[in-house]
């Protein structure tokens, strides 16, 4: 076996020939052998990335520990940080609550229950008016 006489590889990030080639991962999505040094490189790149990321909303680099997975009502793929998560969450409580009688969305406007009508959640105006004239 005569190694001296293999083929030369070719890395496929620096374009140099290398003796040791490393096969890159297949999250890189690099396809092709790279040389110890691009290797080594892209190890420490995807390593930064997987512990860094950015909000999706406000594109501030957070720690991934730091950061919240987004309520799947959103539609929001990807990571956010607290205050966004926070004040999505408001947003959305506001937009998407609804009468518990009729169902209906409800603005920004609505109405608490009394407690003696056991009735969960918020109300419509016209809900509220019919429970206030019927139990009082
Ligand atoms: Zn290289
Ligand atoms: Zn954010
Ligand atoms: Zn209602």
């Amino acid at each position: 076996m005569n190694l001296f006489n293999r083929k030369p590889v070719v890395c496929n990030i620096c374009k140099r020939e290398t003796s040791h080639k490393h096969k890159p991962k297949i999250e890189w999505q690099i396809h092709g052998p790279l040389c110890g040094d691009c290797y080594v490189n892209q190890m420490k790149t995807f390593y930064e990335l997987s512990l860094r990321q950015k909000c999706v909303i406000c594109g501030t680099d957070k720690d991934v520990p730091e950061m919240w997975e987004p309520r799947y009502q959103w539609e929001i793929k990807g990571l956010i940080c607290k205050p966004c998560f926070d004040k999505k969450d408001k947003e959305f409580h506001k937009l998407k609550t609804f009468c518990s009688i009729c169902g209906k969305t409800l603005g920004i406007i609505r109405y608490n229950p009394k407690r003696k009508w056991i009735v969960r959640g918020q109300l419509c105006r016209e809900c509220w008016d019919s429970q206030k004239a019927r139990f009082g």
